[in-house]
């Protein structure tokens, strides 16, 4: 690394989110600060974030919006750098915002005031940063980290991990470098997957979803632990929306989803009721006046190719009740997941257990620490995840 000196009090590794949260409050504390990063430009992913506007936080943040095995661990860091404080942040520096739903905060103009409000801040706190560094061994030697790479040997005496997941490979950063390293350390890694994700579909499922590309609507979808009620979109590939998306943080391969296409329809109810105020309506007529036209007719065509044009007054209670079922209940197990080349987190990383819930150092492993997404800590869609590494990032700033 040349023109950098060789020894710091802190060395960051991952100028994401997290990384420079973290570099920039170890800055001003006077810490001596090394941000490094592998690819060859800063906050890549904060730049792709939410449609190029990210959605930086959300106004409604607590522990429920957090799948870890601990579920109390991300309580101490989000409690020492809040929503509030961020916001506050933001508003500093005058980058407009608004809240788009459900509390999801974003940019009015560009996710590039983000990464230019958090670079101005690491330079002003004095932080080095060095792009397209590719450590290749990290050593512990008498209370102090050395890292190797092509460009020369640094040491620190603090070394944070902030090296992010494995989603969107292409950007160049997916190096799985914080789990190598958290093996390395002596530290679990619990099992990584794509998250916050489409689903694939197979089979007549596939062909059935293809069809309605680019169909939206609003649905309510679940797996026995949780159930989100937001907008879904057939794909050319299966499923996907914010419904779908969140629901992939609690889906395991193999598992059927359930998707009720109605959810603001008191089903079989409503149907037996029309029943009995309109007879002569078909399901058919029901249900295009419900759903969108497309998925309708294709409904229609797999469940009820020719009873869907009867009158209502033709179906037994009974039948209705076995109709509705499939529209609120309707039960399909995805083949997979779009996997890491569109996922936006990934799901699990390094094991909280070994980790202090206040400053992310290592529990036995003094001077380490693990910030943001590497570990294994998944937020809901809607500016949680950036939160998490906001949070996680600043408290183990307070402590390196
Ligand atoms: C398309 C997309 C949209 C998203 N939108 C949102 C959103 O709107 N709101 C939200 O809350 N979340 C969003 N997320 C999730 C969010 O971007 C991440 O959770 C967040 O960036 C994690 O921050 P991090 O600092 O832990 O990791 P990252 O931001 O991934 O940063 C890790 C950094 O470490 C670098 N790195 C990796 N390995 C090494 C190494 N060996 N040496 C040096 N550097 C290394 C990487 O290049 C990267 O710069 C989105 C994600 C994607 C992919």
């Amino acid at each position: 690394m040349s023109n950098t000196k060789k020894a710091y009090d802190v060395i960051v590794l991952g100028a994401g989110a997290a990384g420079m949260m973290c570099a920039w409050q170890a800055g001003l504390r006077g810490r001596s600060v090394l941000l490094l990063e592998v690819s060859n430009k800063i906050g890549k992913k904060i730049l792709m974030s939410g449609g190029g506007r990210c959605n930086f936080t959300n106004l409604d943040v607590s522990a429920e919006h957090f799948i870890c095995d601990n579920p109390h661990f991300v309580k101490s860091a989000l409690s020492q750098y809040t929503p509030t404080d961020f916001i506050a942040l933001v508003e500093a520096h005058e980058i407009a915002y608004h809240e788009k739903a459900h509390g999801q905060l974003f940019c009015d103009q560009s996710a590039k005031q983000i990464v230019a409000m958090l670079t101005g801040l690491c330079d002003a706190a004095g932080v080095t940063t060095k792009l397209n560094v590719e450590v290749q061994e990290v050593a512990q030697q008498d209370g102090s980290y050395r890292l190797s790479s092509q460009q020369g040997n640094v040491s620190c005496r603090s070394l944070v991990v902030a090296c992010g997941g494995l989603s969107i490979p292409t950007l160049g950063g997916a190096t799985g470098m914080g789990y190598h390293l958290a093996r390395q350390f002596g530290l679990a890694v619990n099992e990584t997957e794509a998250s916050l994700v489409p689903f694939t579909l197979s089979g007549h499922w596939h062909e059935f979803a293809s069809a309605l590309s680019g169909v939206a609507l609003p649905v309510s979808v679940s797996v026995p632990a949780k159930a989100f009620h937001e907008n879904m979109l057939f794909t050319h590939r299966g499923l996907s929306g914010p419904a779908i998306l969140q629901l992939s943080n609690y889906w395991y391969l193999g598992e059927p989803i359930s998707i009720n296409l109605l959810p603001e329809e008191r089903l079989p109810d409503s149907l037996i009721k029309q029943k009995r105020v309109a007879p002569n309506t078909t399901l058919a007529a029901f249900l295009q006046g419900k759903l969108p036209k497309s998925l309708a007719g294709a409904i229609l065509q797999h469940w009820w190719p020719d009873s869907g044009s009867k009158p209502l007054q033709q179906w037994t209670d009974q039948a209705l009740t076995k109709a509705a079922a499939h529209l609120s209940d309707w039960e399909i197990t995805p083949s997979g997941t779009e996997g890491y080349r569109t996922a936006e987190v990934t799901r699990g990383g390094v094991d909280v257990a070994g980790i202090s819930s206040k400053t992310m150092e290592a529990n036995a492993q003094p001077g380490l620490y693990f910030i943001g997404e590497v570990l294994d800590v998944t937020g809901h869609l809607g500016g949680y995840n950036f939160q998490w590494a906001w949070s996680s990032g600043y408290a183990a700033g307070q402590r390196v």
